[in-house]
């Protein structure tokens, strides 16, 4: 089967690795700090928090901005159920933002005429997560200003967008958002077996991300509430969580970043010949808004509903790991129970009845791909096999 995606992992990536377990710190050693530090200067933020996963590093984030038991976040339904998850596990209410039928991401005008009857129903979201889908951003400055009127915090899920940039900045510079998330989880760009980061410009939420990833304790003498009773003494000053990355993970990270140019430059020449092979046909793509690169994770293609069961199950058939990303997360039972409509999304469930996620990563050869577009093209019902 070939995959919808897979890792890249190359000698120095296993030398990298190996380094640390030859060493003395197998985890809280220097390897996280530096990975921050090259990670931060990548995306051009200021802070950067390493956490053991996007999930984590998205349930930190919503905590560090106040999000609680009485807020409300919004953020779109087709995305992986951890950006939604991340708001129930502070106690926090979810809603959802229908897509924009073209770029798939959250709809900027959709959410401009939400806010507008939220207002008037005197319940406005405390934070809103766009998530930049397939690796291409949402259109962060209309959200930001949106912020601006309505008094939201904004969270990027860019667990899909590390390499991707937005208005000649690199995803991840937080420049029209509070906080940006990376996923280091094998399919996506780059890897760590598990992983993930916050991205931040505002020191203090900075500083209780990183309290909140080690059980809420702190060592730091300038940060404690007396004068330290010795040596041995740290304090615990709010209720945090273990989420922290490992040396080992951190030691992959690094090496990985290394080839994250290479990574997007491949993607997007998978990409390219696939937009290529689909123009003129009843494919369709997403679109490229202006002033955006996608870093490509995804290659999502829609085709009219009653074609696409059958062209997933031909491409299954066939040896194509194609997959679908995502379900509306409103479908799902567990947020069925909490009395969402469907017919509130109507551009997200036009998407669900026709989309679906071809192959792309960068080792993907051309003959694979050539043979997913031929398997794609050809007729419905033509299951020749070779
Ligand atoms: C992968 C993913 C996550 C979760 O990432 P993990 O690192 O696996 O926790 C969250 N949001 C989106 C959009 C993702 O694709």
């Amino acid at each position: 089967m070939i995959p919808y995606g897979r890792q890249d992992v190359s000698e120095e990536d296993i030398d990298a690795v190996v380094g640390v377990l030859r060493g003395e710190n197998l985890t809280q050693g220097e390897k996280v700090p530096e990975f921050e530090k090259s990670v931060s200067q990548y995306a051009g933020s200021k802070h950067a928090i390493a956490v053991n996963s996007a999930t984590s590093a998205l349930h930190l984030s919503y905590l560090a901005l106040g999000i609680s038991a009485t807020s409300l976040v919004w953020t779109t339904p087709i995305t992986f159920v951890a950006t939604a998850n991340a708001a129930l596990m502070c106690g926090a209410d979810v809603d959802f933002v229908d897509i924009d039928p073209a770029t798939f991401n959250m709809c900027p005008l959709a959410l401009q005429e939400k806010l507008e009857t939220a207002k008037k129903l005197g319940r406005v979201p405390d934070l809103v997560v766009p998530v930049h889908l397939a690796g291409q951003s949402c259109d962060m400055r209309v959200i930001f200003e949106l912020s601006k009127i309505y008094g939201f915090r904004i969270v990027e899920d860019a667990s899909h967008a590390i390499g991707g940039r937005y208005l000649d900045r690199p995803v991840g510079s937080c420049e029209f958002s509070d906080c940006t998330v990376f996923s280091f989880h094998p399919v996506k760009i780059i890897t760590t077996g598990e992983g993930g980061m916050v991205l931040t410009n505002k020191p203090e939420l900075a500083h209780r991300m990183a309290l909140l990833r080690s059980h809420g304790i702190t060592r730091r003498p300038d940060e404690m509430t007396q004068i330290p009773d010795g040596p041995w003494y740290y304090q615990q000053q709010l209720l945090g969580f273990n989420y922290r990355m490992t040396d080992i993970q951190a030691a992959l990270g690094i090496s990985q970043l290394k080839r994250l140019d290479e990574f997007i430059l491949s993607r997007n020449k998978i990409a390219a010949k696939y937009n290529k092979s689909f123009s003129g046909t009843d494919i369709k793509t997403q679109y490229q808004s202006e002033g955006t690169i996608s870093s490509h994770h995804l290659f999502i293609v829609r085709l009219e509903k009653n074609l696409r069961k059958e062209t997933f199950c031909k491409l299954r058939d066939s040896g194509v790991g194609v997959n679908l990303h995502y379900i509306p997360i409103y479908r799902h039972p567990f947020y069925q129970l909490r009395g969402y409509l469907a017919r509130d999304f109507p551009q997200a469930e036009k998407y669900y009845n026709e989309a679906f996620s071809l192959p792309i990563f960068p080792t993907l050869t051309e003959a694979d791909q050539s043979f997913v577009v031929q398997r794609l093209l050809s007729p419905p019902g033509h299951q020749t096999l070779f």
